[in-house]
């Protein structure tokens, strides 16, 4: 089946919201095949975000990702690419529609970065590349 790399990211994990965001990716049908908590060092976070390189959020996002630990997930299901990133929602958490994990979970903290508790893989040749990254 498809696989997705989903990760939780230093606020969700902070404010407690792993179960919670976990849950809805089980409870929607998807299957966790592999876990684990990660502090990420600044070399994985680089090649994790390459393509925001020279990006005005990129450094305050860097900074963000190394802040605390992250929740890292190998998750599988036709579509789950797709399907988790609809039950994520729209970047800004502020109006990323209600019933997805930023509108239900999220808003905006005044900080440099969208703080938005998730990452989901956004293709299938992303997710491979990033699976590979954050769980060589
Ligand atoms: P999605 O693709 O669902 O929007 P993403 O995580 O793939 O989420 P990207 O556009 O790849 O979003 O941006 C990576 C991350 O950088 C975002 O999740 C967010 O944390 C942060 N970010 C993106 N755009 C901005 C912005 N304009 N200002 C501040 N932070 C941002």
């Amino acid at each position: 089946a498809e696989e997705t790399l989903i990760l939780v990211k230093p606020d969700g994990v902070a404010r407690n919201l792993t179960g919670e965001i976990l849950r809805r990716v089980e409870a929607k049908g998807y299957r966790i095949v592999d876990l684990k908590l990660v502090n990420a060092d600044r070399t994985l976070l680089a090649e994790h975000y390459a393509e925001h390189e020279g990006k005005p959020f990129y450094e305050p996002l860097l900074e963000f990702m190394g802040s605390g630990p992250i929740v890292a997930v190998r998750a599988s299901g036709n579509r789950v690419i797709e399907g988790f990133r609809a039950l994520a929602g729209a970047t800004d958490p502020t109006t990323a529609a209600p019933g997805t994990i930023r509108g239900d979970l999220g808003r905006d903290w005044g900080l440099a970065v969208q703080q938005n508790l998730v990452h989901g893989s956004d293709s299938t040749l992303s997710a491979e590349r990033e699976l590979g990254l954050w769980f060589a």
